[in-house]
């Protein structure tokens, strides 16, 4: 095992993720050991510089007389493509294995999706419910009759403030041993990347990954369906699970969550909504998500359909902007290497979308941020859901959004120095000007979109004397960022 140095400083990952990927290699190590199995382990201390995965297994190699080598399939486009080249350089075969983190292999997935032009969540989530009779009937019917429960879920802060659900706490940063050892490392190797890897508040073990699980299953999955589109100013996780950094480790595997929470549901634990719109998140999005990024690469991460060149703004590793929902999410990104969708969507997505700013340097914002961070993961969802770089393969319409949606879905307005209501003046939300500057830029190339063509008709309604109001106001407020 070789916690690789160089890897660590591609690009300045969160120290809470780069602290979470060393302590669980080093409590799996420690695990093998237990069992009696001979480990080979490289430490981030033992000469970081020459700490290259290729020199250290190259000197490996040649003490322990290694004949082959065997792993698990890389879930990495670039790191999947340099095996036959690193099986020359070492002299050694390489042998891969499938991996036990995704459903749908990646051959099934590229079968289901030939000959398709657009690629649609919903019918590849469905197929997967039938054929492995995931919620469904005896009968082969989803259970409950209706496939999508959102009409009973993505409920609005009014709501929320009316209903006043019990939100458990967060919990705690982790305290163990190998964990404190590993940040004590991450911090003195890596100061200038973001966050305190002191402050990790995820579990690094498969045991602790398992009780992870168990107590969202109780606390927080009845909660889940009506509240997963709700945002509240200072709840970092609201009802969300908090297992993707688990998962993507493989420290969970996503059979085991979804069987689980179809237990919740068949026990009686959790309601049919919620239990639903958990699967169709695990079963859905992320094996979805996962097809596309093996059927799109490598040219994907090329994608820019809108032309987008701005650089990230000034703050984007600070959280200090007036934008309060903004400057909230951004604070729990450094915080906790974490938002859960909704911010990472309708947020900052939107405010990246409709500002413009240039695709590869917010993979990149993306990548170094949250603890669940990996290519597979991000390059769909960085470039083909939010930015639209990809001209909608998946994505059926940009998901931009104004300063009423912010309104409604959550708290932050109410204390931001900008007032959602206020359309033009000092005090108008700018998410409001950069909405409908965005359907200008964007008005031939969205103008015939069935689900989005009706804003281009309102803002080409518009006298000329307020779109040009407009123009300017979004772009004084960008160029100030
Ligand atoms: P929950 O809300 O509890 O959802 C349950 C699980 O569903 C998640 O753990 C995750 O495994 C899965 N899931 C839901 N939506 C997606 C999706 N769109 N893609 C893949 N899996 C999904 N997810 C990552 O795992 N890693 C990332 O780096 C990542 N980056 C994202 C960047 C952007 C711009 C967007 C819009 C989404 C991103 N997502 C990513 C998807 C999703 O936001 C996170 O999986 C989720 O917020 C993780 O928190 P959670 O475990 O509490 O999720």
């Amino acid at each position: 095992m070789i916690e690789s140095y160089p890897r660590g400083t591609h690009i300045q990952y969160h120290q809470q993720k780069l602290t979470l990927l060393y302590s669980a290699m080093r409590h799996y190590s420690a695990d093998l050991k237990k069992r009696k199995f001979n480990t080979l382990y490289h430490h981030l201390t033992d000469s970081p510089a020459q700490g290259d995965y290729t020199t250290v297994l190259a000197k490996w190699i040649d003490q322990h007389r290694i004949r082959e080598i065997h792993l698990l399939e890389p879930n990495e486009y670039d790191a999947l493509h340099s095996l036959p080249a690193l099986s020359k350089k070492l002299g050694v075969p390489i042998h891969s294995h499938p991996s036990p983190q995704f459903l749908v292999p990646r051959a099934e997935f590229a079968t289901w999706a030939s000959g398709k032009k657009h690629l649609l969540m919903e019918t590849h989530y469905r197929r997967l419910r039938t054929e492995r009779n995931i919620l469904m009937t005896p009968q082969g019917q989803p259970e409950g009759g209706d496939w999508n429960l959102d009409d009973q879920n993505r409920r609005t802060f009014r709501e929320f403030a009316k209903e006043k659900p019990k939100v458990p706490p967060l919990p705690p940063p982790v305290k163990d041993p190998i964990v404190q050892e590993v940040a004590a490392d991450v911090s003195k190797l890596f100061p200038q990347h973001p966050g305190q890897a002191a402050n990790l508040w995820v579990p690094t073990t498969r045991e602790g990954a398992l009780d992870w699980l168990k107590l969202f299953l109780r606390q927080r999955l009845e909660k889940f369906g009506p509240w997963e589109d709700t945002m509240v100013d200072g709840e970092t996780i609201l009802f969300h699970s908090v297992l993707s950094p688990l998962l993507n480790l493989g420290l969970l595997t996503p059979l085991e969550c979804i069987q689980g929470a179809e237990k919740a549901y068949r026990d009686g634990k959790a309601p049919l909504n919620s239990v639903e719109g958990f699967i169709r998140q695990i079963l859905g999005w992320r094996e979805f998500i996962h097809g596309i990024y093996w059927l799109k690469m490598p040219e994907y991460r090329e994608v820019n359909f809108l032309g987008a060149d701005r650089p990230l703004p000034k703050w984007a590793y600070t959280g200090e902007t007036e934008m309060r929902c903004v400057s909230q999410a951004i604070h729990g990104a450094v915080d906790h290497a974490y938002n859960h969708h909704i911010q990472r969507l309708m947020v900052l997505g939107n405010y990246f979308l409709l500002g413009g700013y240039e695709p590869k340097a917010v993979l990149r914002w993306y990548t170094e941020m949250y603890l669940d961070a990996y290519d597979w993961v991000m390059v769909p969802n960085v470039l083909g859901m939010i930015l639209f770089a990809d001209g909608g393969f998946f994505a059926t319409k940009p998901y931009a959004a104004g300063a009423a949606y912010q309104d409604k879905m959550g708290n932050h307005c109410a204390s931001c120095r900008f007032d959602p209501k206020k359309k033009d003046g000092p005090d108008a939300c700018p998410f409001h000007s950069l909405y409908w500057n965005f359907f200008g830029q964007h008005a031939k190339l969205f103008g015939k979109n069935p689900r989005i063509g009706m804003m281009v008709k309102i803002w080409e309604k518009k006298p000329s004397a307020e779109q040009k109001e407009i123009r300017q106001r979004a772009q004084r407020f960008l160029d100030a960022q």
